[in-house]
């Protein structure tokens, strides 16, 4: 056997992304799931199960493939047929009409976010970003340096946005908020009128509104959904999409960035121009996707999304419904979007220390996984999936509450009497 120890290797790993990695779900999910026995109960939710989605969308890709349209490399900014296709599918609801040109492909929502933090840092700039919000932004965000100020929701008013906060939070290296419409994890979506506030808000401070519109189709509240594009009259808009999560194919990778040009201010700023540079030097969705975007975002009937609403719904209202039996968890707000429940942590009644220590131990004792609020930016919340069938999610729950009963401070009871879990 030859010894390699005495051999100075002159290599070492960097750890430019030490930092911003540990923010990631991705790190926080897989600490979760490593506490879990695989030999005990199964494991909540399952991980890599199998996704269905629509038969449009698999019919879409496998033409692709035996056309060979999506053999070839696309175009660094996408291929010309998906970009068309975005641009028609968004222009449903917009009163200014985007063109092919206003739009890029990305490798999933998640480059799409990167390409619009790259774009537009400078020295000094900050960016308004939601807390809770998706922490992918804020992940990009400490990536690149760039300063990260959080803004606030309302929650005795459906978890609106809170102006005041966004105001305090805003100075003259402010260039732009963020914004998540559906909101993972609150839940909720934006009326026209609070987006138009918005807008008015976000052009008195002259920063843009770069709006996530990822959970657009995975919407089950009675308002219609309206996008940010809509307001592009006001302020310019950035628009961050994919097919992910409205299809149920994150594995697909494929999504958009949309730049709604108030009056060319993007190309006089030269954020045109930085998009496409930052597109030629980043890796693309792939061609094959691409090639089948037309079909997937035309042809796929109503009645799919429809269907996966009304699961949804029922879901929720059957996972909110047993939080009643749950004290010291609090459901501010029954989503109306997006495949969660977003709880409050009542410490106070528990053993517990924070929302780490609470989601650590349960993945443990119970081999639930639920993630913690700091993951989200907001420390003692926790995010709980209820995209699963009915018995599963009963199971979850159960495991939930005989959880918290253990761990309630005994004597306490009585504190708990009107903190039934819901509000
Ligand atoms: C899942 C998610 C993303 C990432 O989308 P991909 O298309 O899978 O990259 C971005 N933003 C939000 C709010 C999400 O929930």
């Amino acid at each position: 056997m030859t010894s390699h120890k005495s051999i100075d290797w002159q290599f070492s790993g960097s750890e430019a992304a030490k930092e911003a990695a540990a923010a990631s779900l991705g790190s926080y999910t897989s600490a979760l799931y490593a506490r879990c026995d695989p030999l005990g109960k199964p494991i909540l939710p399952p991980r890599n199960k199998s996704l269905e989605t629509s038969n449009t969308a698999e019919k879409a890709v496998v033409k692709a493939v035996l056309c060979g349209t999506g053999n070839a490399y696309a175009p660094s900014i996408g291929l010309p047929v998906a970009k068309s296709a975005v641009a028609k599918y968004l222009n449903r609801n917009l009163p200014e009409k985007l063109t092919a040109d206003d739009v890029f492909m990305t490798v999933g929502c998640k480059q799409a976010i990167e390409l619009a933090v790259d774009i537009l840092a400078k020295p000094k700039a900050n960016v308004l970003l939601p807390s809770p919000g998706f922490p992918w932004d804020v992940v990009r965000a400490i990536y690149k340096n760039l300063e990260v100020r959080n803004y606030d929701f309302l929650r005795q008013k459906n978890y609106e946005i809170d102006f005041e906060s966004v105001r305090a939070a805003a100075d003259e290296n402010t260039f732009a908020i963020f914004i998540i419409n559906p909101h993972n994890p609150n839940g909720n979506y934006y009326t026209e009128a609070h987006l138009k506030q918005l807008a008015e808000l976000a052009r008195e401070l002259g920063i843009m509104v770069v709006s996530d519109e990822v959970f657009r189709w995975t919407v089950f509240g009675s308002n219609p959904f309206v996008p940010m594009g809509k307001f592009s009259s006001i302020v310019p808009v950035v628009t961050l999409g994919s097919i992910s999560k409205g299809w149920d194919v994150p594995g697909w990778r494929t999504g958009w960035v949309a730049l709604h040009d108030l009056g060319g201010v993007f190309k006089s700023t030269k954020v045109l121009n930085a998009a496409k540079e930052f597109l030629e030097i980043n890796s693309k969705p792939a061609t094959v996707i691409q090639a089948a975007i037309p079909d997937i975002l035309e042809k796929t009937p109503k009645e799919f999304f429809d269907k996966r609403g009304s699961f949804l719904k029922d879901k929720v209202d059957f996972a909110y419904s047993k939080l009643k039996d749950i004290p010291c968890l609090t459901c501010y707000m029954k989503p109306e979007a997006c495949t969660f429940l977003w709880t409050e942590l009542n410490l106070s009644c528990l053993d517990i220390e924070d929302d780490e220590d609470f989601c650590e131990k349960l993945a443990t004792e119970e081999n639930l996984v639920l993630l913690p609020g700091i993951a989200f930016s907001l420390k003692n919340w926790a995010r709980h999936s209820i995209d699963m069938d009915t018995p599963t999610l009963e199971d979850a729950f159960e495991r939930l509450k005989s959880f918290c009963e253990r761990h309630s401070i005994k004597g306490e009871s009585a504190s708990l009497t009107n903190g039934n879990g819901v509000n």
